[in-house]
């Protein structure tokens, strides 16, 4: 019998276009990989050893007291707002008010999400750095902006900014700068002339800025971080992102903030109300103490994960990559060239098998992936013995 319907239409996919490229994060892959393969996981960043007794008590203390078992305020409870602007004021001399320059969030995440889908129009483009820490894609997409790229290209042993490049590409449909130091993956820091050169792109082209600087106490050596609302004209401009996360060892705990002027402040927390409204109520009151830890803290756990950076880099040299030694973040960038590779995906997937460790392929961070194929990222937020470990199974790569 013939049929004169028309062809079954294909079934629309159920995924919408504005995330159908984006897939599964690289960090859920290769840590299920980890667990899969019984590896060392130096893939996704999170430490193997918790932050301060002091401050997990102060969490428990919270919970028990029942201070932040229900709903907290929309903007995050008092407490951390003041400690959040003291924080500021104290290392920065950058003064915010913790009523209405303050926001709390979900993690550094809910805010970079919040602040794209606040401040961008469809159609607006965004420039960051590449490569990208893999939200931001995803979250200028969800807000219907565009991203154009500027390449951090390897220079002399790190990984930098081209300032003609990065003036270049901002069009007359450019809303935004997005920029990240100290920077994941590569561990640049951006050097005073560098942020003093985007300030002035800024001002010039009347942007506005939205700055993460979730690993603005890991920075090792001479750099210094800077944060880009201290440059002239900056401050009224600028969306500034932190997070305890990786400045305490506590990730799951997922509390980050924003520091902007009201205006822009309220702009994010408009957009902020509607994705998780609150979260992590008994640990806002915990993250307050730890931002007020004695100095002694910071420098003990920068000290400390300087040593580890060491611990890492020199096994991966001795293993054979061309390491990129970074001045910032828990994260080393290596070409894998020397060990005869090209392809940081293949040699990524097949790393658990042969080295029993698990690495991330820069190429996720990459629009231009060919640009960072040979590019492999190892955390260093591990203990001594981890590290170890893991070097001396990576020296069995070249045999
Ligand atoms: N930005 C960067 C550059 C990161 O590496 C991360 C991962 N910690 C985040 C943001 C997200 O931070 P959080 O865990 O606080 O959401
Ligand atoms: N920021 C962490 C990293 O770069 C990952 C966080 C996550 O898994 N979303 O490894």
């Amino acid at each position: 019998m013939t049929s004169s319907a028309s062809p079954a239409p294909t079934p629309r996919p159920v995924l919408n276009r504005r995330l159908a490229e984006f897939g599964t994060t690289i960090f859920a892959e290769m840590s299920a990989l980890a667990l899969r393969t019984g590896s060392i996981n130096l893939g996704q960043g999170f430490p193997d050893t918790d932050g301060p007794e002091e401050i997990r008590e102060a969490a428990v203390r919270a919970l028990r007291d029942g201070r932040g078992n229900q709903y907290p305020p929309g903007p995050g409870v008092p407490e951390l707002r003041t400690a959040i602007a003291a924080h500021q004021e104290r290392r920065y001399g950058l003064t915010y008010d913790p009523d209405a320059e303050v926001l709390v969030t979900a993690g550094a995440t809910e805010a970079i999400a919040a602040a794209l889908l606040a401040l961008l129009e469809p159609g607006d483009e965004v420039i960051a750095l590449e490569p990208y820490y893999d939200s931001y894609a995803a979250c200028i997409a969800m807000a219907g902006g565009t991203r154009a790229p500027v390449t951090l290209r390897p220079h002399e042993g790190s990984f930098r900014l081209d300032l003609d490049e990065l003036r270049d590409a901002v069009t007359d449909r450019t809303r935004l700068l997005l920029i990240n130091t100290p920077h994941n993956p590569t561990g640049t820091v951006l050097t005073r002339e560098e942020l003093t050169a985007i300030a002035e792109l800024a001002v010039e082209r009347d942007l506005l800025v939205v700055t993460d600087e979730v690993y603005e106490h890991l920075v090792f050596d001479d750099a210094g971080h800077l944060p880009l609302a201290t440059f002239p004209g900056m401050r009224e401009r600028t969306v500034t992102i932190g997070s305890a996360g990786k400045t305490f060892s506590f990730t799951g705990w997922k509390v980050g903030w924003v520091t902007a002027t009201q205006e822009l402040t309220s702009a994010v927390r408009s957009a902020k109300q509607f994705l998780t409204y609150v979260a992590s109520g008994p640990f806002q009151y915990a993250i307050a103490e730890a931002l007020r830890l004695p100095d002694s803290y910071f420098e003990e756990f920068r000290a400390d994960m300087r040593v580890k950076r060491e611990l890492l880099a020199g096994g991966l040299e001795q293993a054979g990559f061309t390491v990129f030694r970074p001045a910032g973040t828990y994260f080393i960038t290596t070409d894998i060239r020397p060990l005869g590779e090209t392809d940081g995906f293949a040699f990524c997937r097949a790393l658990p098998e042969r080295a029993g460790v698990v690495a991330i392929p820069n190429a996720v961070f990459y629009d231009h992936r060919e640009q960072g194929a040979p590019f492999v990222r190892f955390a260093f937020c591990k203990r001594t013995d981890v590290l170890e470990e893991a070097a001396a199974r990576l020296k069995t790569l070249g045999r």
